[in-house]
């Protein structure tokens, strides 16, 4: 059912996207629309006065909407001008919900591979990671994929590592754009030269795999 895992629009058939929140999209129409939501503290919208309110929304959301089917986006970024402190402390509170609840996280990763990585093997997840929007080349992916990691790549994609990634790590997503899901898919399956039907069922059976239980 599931095929884009991590968008900000709804596409036309609600049900094949998982919806990416946080507490400040809490009134949008698409909220109450959505069929499957990944909820998260995204670290651009982040300061450590309103963590603890976001924390306890994300709690309460979690405890009572069953349509949510994962964590995220979260995680860290080099670029925003949050301090990593503050992303650090909210990243860690997020993974112990992800954990917490039995849902796999979906990760926003920006010049931080180091950490990321540092932190997966500190804290031992039972969770899915799946780092969102991968565009990184195929040697960051591979050290990635060594650490047990999925990769999510939208229309940005780096071609050379999205030929390198496992059909079993692989997923897709539109994130920003307006672009059809499938389209990217088909772009996915010419660029690894094999056949659409086949990648999209994969990215079926991936996404569905991991948010759908
Ligand atoms: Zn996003």
């Amino acid at each position: 059912m599931l095929l884009d895992i991590h968008t900000h629009h709804l596409p036309e058939q609600p049900e094949t996207a998982l919806w990416s929140c946080c507490m400040k999209n809490q009134n949008q129409p698409e909220f109450s629309q959505a069929r499957w939501i990944s909820a998260g503290i995204h670290p651009w919208f982040l300061t450590i006065r309103d963590l603890p309110m976001q924390l306890a929304w994300l709690e309460s959301l979690l405890s009572t909407d069953s349509r949510v089917a994962a964590i995220g986006e979260a995680g860290l970024d080099k670029l925003c001008s949050t301090p990593f402190e503050t992303q650090i402390q909210a990243f860690k509170a997020v993974i112990g919900l992800s954990e917490r609840y039995r849902l796999p996280l979906i990760v926003h990763a920006v010049k931080c591979f180091n950490e990321l990585i540092a932190l997966k093997r500190e804290t031992e997840p039972s969770q899915a990671w799946i780092i969102h929007g991968f565009r990184g080349k195929k040697e960051l992916a591979h050290s990635l994929l060594q650490q047990g990691f999925y990769l999510s790549v939208g229309e940005k994609f780096n071609p050379e590592t999205v030929k390198a990634i496992p059909e079993e790590f692989l997923l897709a997503e539109t994130d920003e754009s307006r672009k059809d899901i499938r389209t990217l898919v088909r772009q996915m399956a010419d660029i690894r030269e094999e056949p659409y039907d086949m990648l999209l069922a994969r990215l079926f059976l991936n996404a569905g795999r991991l948010f759908n239980n």
